[in-house]
């Protein structure tokens, strides 16, 4: 099998499976506990809070441990906009994943004023129209570092230039950025990032998210005041061991494995592009993730292609894994401009370290085939 799935779900490394084995059969004490057992507990999660602390650029104190990427995204939404002295108004870009967009269509819901910033054709967040909707009573912007259907990278640096000239909180949902992209906080001016191990060789259900000192977090959680308070519940130890590791190994490889997945990525992009004919691409040609390479074949159904593909060993997606099976098309395409019938067409390969250049060499050569046999051709 090829699997070309990795924006869904990347398999964790063994160097993980390694690393959280200890925690989930030696090391077993509640990290809150003041015994031997919780103490070894306790020293694990630290030493794992520093090392996601390394790689974002912050203090371990900024960390707050989640259970993956959407409670992230929820507590970095509804957390900040809720204590924010500032008013209740939230500006969203179009194309956020759900877990965000969701949760602020429920802050709408609770009476906060939500808006959303377009896109152009290529996903790229309108700067203009951003620099309109932001004002001294927006509680939190949001935008995606970037993107999972379409993997265009926004250009965060002056996402963050305007809410720093308003004094607004800026969010970024890096849980597909992580493991391909520098994370820097400081350097991407941003004050909220979350991230989702399971994306880069960590454990499913494990995420974290940074918030910036300073910032006023209300917590969506309550309870025994873990993580500061900012997010109760026992925390799970293995799991950010887990999601340190993958996320060091993941930053200590990064230029080199970028570079080469980018080329793998160029060479499917250009091949898909010569080999099929009508295939268009979407997202950013160039300021897009590494690994990701997505298209839309107009007049042939996404999912269809997807099964022709399963069934001679290739396995991709025809979109977001969240949104696979639903009727509607992709608010993301369709924000990007596409028509319903074209967005329904769309399917995502996105890459791993596992990838080879001869997997994308049968890509090609197999997936004209499942194209035509798709159209009914
Ligand atoms: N944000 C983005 C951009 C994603 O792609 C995903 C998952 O696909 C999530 C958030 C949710 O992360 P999790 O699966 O860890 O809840």
């Amino acid at each position: 099998m090829i699997y070309l799935d990795h924006a869904a779900t990347s398999p964790p490394r063994r160097e993980v499976l390694e690393a959280v084995w200890p925690y989930l059969t030696s090391v077993t004490g509640n990290p809150s506990s003041a015994h031997e057992a919780g103490r070894a507990a306790k020293a694990g999660l630290d030493a794992a809070r520093a090392g996601i602390a390394q790689v974002l650029g912050c203090r371990p104190g900024e960390v707050v441990l989640t259970g993956g990427g959407t409670e992230a995204d929820n507590l970095a939404v509804t957390g900040i906009a809720t204590a924010s002295p500032r008013g209740r108004h939230v500006v969203v870009s179009a194309i956020e994943h759900p877990a965000v967009l969701e949760t602020a269509r429920a802050l709408a819901r609770a009476g906060f004023r939500v808006e959303e910033a377009g896109v152009d054709e290529f996903g790229v967040v309108d700067l203009e129209q951003l620099e309109r909707l932001v004002g001294d009573g927006t509680a939190l912007v949001s935008v995606m570092l970037a993107n999972n259907e379409i993997g265009t990278v926004q250009p965060l640096a002056e996402v963050s230039r305007v809410c720093r000239a308003h004094g607004v909180p800026l969010h970024t949902d890096a849980v597909q950025a992580a493991g391909h992209l520098p994370l820097d906080v400081d350097a991407l001016g941003v004050d909220a990032l979350s991230v989702s191990a399971h994306k880069f060789g960590g454990l499913r259900g494990s995420g974290a998210l940074f918030v910036r000192g300073p910032v006023p977090l209300e917590p969506v959680l309550h309870g025994g005041g873990q993580e500061q308070g900012r997010r109760s519940g026992t925390v799970d130890v293995a799991g950010a061991v887990g999601t340190a590791v993958a996320l060091g190994l993941a930053e200590a490889a990064r230029e080199e494995e970028s570079a080469r997945l980018r080329a793998l990525r160029d060479r499917l992009i250009g091949g898909v592009l010569a080999e099929v004919p009508g295939a268009r691409l979407t997202g950013h040609p160039v300021q897009r993730l590494p690994h990701h390479a997505s298209f839309c074949f107009p007049g042939v159904g996404g999912e269809t292609v997807l099964l022709e593909l399963e069934a001679v060993g290739v396995v991709c997606s025809s979109g977001s894994a969240c949104s696979a099976g639903s009727e509607d098309a992709s608010h993301v395409l369709l924000a990007t401009g596409l028509d319903a019938d074209t967005a329904r067409t769309a399917v995502r390969f996105s890459m791993g370290p596992a990838t080879t250049g001869q997997d994308v060499d049968e890509v090609l050569r197999l997936l004209p085939l499942a194209v035509r046999a798709a159209s009914g051709a």
